[in-house]
């Protein structure tokens, strides 16, 4: 059986990676494999018949063919304190492999021993986590929202000791790459100018092909990977910011708080990565944290969209080198992109809201609508995703039916008796065009974190996979009910007050 591995990021050379093959674990045991993606990747195994297989490949024990691991390295601002040196402490590339579109996938072992960058940390990774993890992404990947994926959950036969002994496990992360402003920031905090540019090329090949010089093909071939023009890099920087828009706009459509987006955390590619303290929001509330660490709320769910500035300003800085002139005439050159890329910001979030509401393009006023309501939204506590489901429901409700509500619905009503009549009356007779709007904007279920949670801890007490699998099956269809939705859509009694979601672990 071979996996068609390739290793273009390894080939960049020593200064990229640490050359390290992951520390084999005691026993491991496949519990989840994501068949889907695997047929995407064009992976012809199966759990029925090569679980053993999988598990030795995807622990880290045996090497699959054409495999050379390495442990990128990478720097990062956390929570705005740079960090020359982070890299990969506990995860292992193993290499790249091309999807049924001839599209390139990292596959990436997460908990699979340590490396030169794992500092004080054990290089393992806790079966909750992982789960998680692979719960999160699935459910992401099917709201539509950009996101790295997991193809495998393997455990360990370890124990793994945070305040206690949990089990461990290995995930297997699939990424359209894993360069992150924080890869740039590696070179730049260095001045290593050749490798920046080297880097650049890599992700342009990568993941922006279409901007390859095309003077001639044979030039292009010829080309150093050090040899990069300045309007090549500036090109390269506006698509990476194109990539962060409908990643962010997704997340606040959905409810989705990342919990950590530090410059490591965020990808050129535009993916959702790291799983570690994400959490769903509940009630509405811009300020929504729920990181344990995160005490200055950084990275609340209403910050985010400036925190992607912030990381896109970051990524800026190291490419300064790259561009024409003296370092005022560089910043000269890339600031009109952040400028734009602002603009772009404020006008997407009013698009996504709008659509939320059923309004495609939206005209005069209805920025004040939506503000309205989502001020009504905070004011009342009202449930994100609940509200949304109400408000599309509502437009297909006949008269007599709209007297009918019940529960959540009829405080939902009166929270916003006020504001209904105006959208309706903006909604005019466009019912059912909004509805369709609607309908693919406002998910019926989310991953809410007392059900992942739950699930979690019934997965890890009783190793027994079938509630897991009923819940990611509705996961999978968010945008639709089926018989078993209603089981996962109720918010939770206490509005999550104590809840707390932790890195790292
Ligand atoms: P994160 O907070 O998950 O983004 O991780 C930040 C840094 O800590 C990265 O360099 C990780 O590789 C490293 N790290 C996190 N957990 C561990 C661990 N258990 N062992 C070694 N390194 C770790
Ligand atoms: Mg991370
Ligand atoms: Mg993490």
């Amino acid at each position: 059986m071979s996996l068609n591995l390739s290793n273009s990021y390894q080939a960049l050379g020593e200064k990229f990676s640490q050359q390290t093959s992951p520390t084999p674990v005691a026993q491991p045991s496949l519990l989840l494999w994501n068949e889907p993606l695997a047929k995407v990747l064009t992976i012809s195994l199966t759990k029925e018949i090569d679980a053993e297989l999988i598990a030795q490949y995807f622990s880290g024990n045996q090497l699959i063919e054409g495999s050379k691991p390495i442990a990128q390295a990478y720097s990062g601002h956390q929570f705005a304190h740079f960090n020359p040196q982070l890299g990969d402490g506990r995860a292992h590339l193993l290499g790249d492999i091309a999807d049924n579109q001839g599209k390139y996938w990292d596959i990436q072992l997460k908990g699979s021993g340590t490396s030169n960058f794992s500092r004080q940390g054990d290089g393992r990774c806790a079966l909750g986590p992982a789960l998680r993890e692979y719960i999160m992404s699935e459910a992401m990947f099917a709201l539509g929202v950009p996101t790295t994926r997991c193809l495998a959950v393997v455990t360990t036969g370890e124990s793994v000791y945070r305040e206690r002994p949990y089990d461990g496990a290995v995930v297997t992360r699939v990424a359209a790459s894993h360069i992150r402003v924080g890869t740039f920031q590696y070179f730049a905090a260095r001045g290593d100018t050749q490798s920046l540019k080297k880097l650049t090329n890599y992700a342009i090949k990568r993941h922006f092909p279409e901007l390859t010089a095309k003077s001639s093909e044979s030039d292009e071939d010829n080309k150093a990977d050090n040899e990069i023009s300045s309007q090549q890099v500036l090109k390269f920087f506006s698509a990476v910011l194109a990539k962060q828009i409908p990643l962010v706009f997704s997340w606040l459509r959905v409810g989705f708080i990342h919990g950590v987006l530090n410059t490591d955390n965020t990808t050129i590619s535009g993916e959702t990565i790291d799983y570690g303290p994400c959490a769903m929001m509940n009630a509405y509330h811009p300020e929504t944290v729920f990181s344990s660490i995160d005490r200055n709320s950084r990275y609340a769910f209403g910050k985010q969209i400036s925190i992607i500035q912030w990381n896109m300003t970051r990524l800026a800085e190291t490419l300064l080198p790259l561009v024409d002139g003296d370092e005022d005439e560089a910043i000269e050159k890339i600031e009109p992109l952040l400028t734009q890329f602002h603009q772009d910001l404020q006008q997407g979030y009013l698009s996504m809201m709008a659509r939320k509401i059923g309004i495609d393009e939206p005209a005069e006023g209805d920025g004040k609508l939506i503000n309205d309501l989502i001020t009504l939204m905070k004011d009342h506590k009202l449930d994100y995703t609940q509200t949304f489901v109400f408000l599309t429901a509502s437009l297909t409700y006949s008269s007599t039916e709209q007297d009918n509500v019940s529960g959540i619905e009829v405080l939902i009503v009166e929270a916003l008796k006020n504001w209904l009549p105006q959208w309706n009356n903006r909604i005019g007779s466009f019912k059912k065009a909004a509805h369709t709007v609607m309908m693919k904007s406002n998910p019926v279920v989310i991953p809410r974190n007392h059900h992942v949670e739950a699930l979690l801890e019934s997965c890890q007490e009783t190793g027994e996979l079938t509630a897991l699998n009923k819940f990611l099956a509705v996961l999978r269809q968010p945008y639709t009910e089926t018989p078993d939705t209603k089981n996962y859509q109720d918010a939770p009694v206490d509005g999550d007050k104590d809840y707390h979601t932790y890195c790292g672990t």
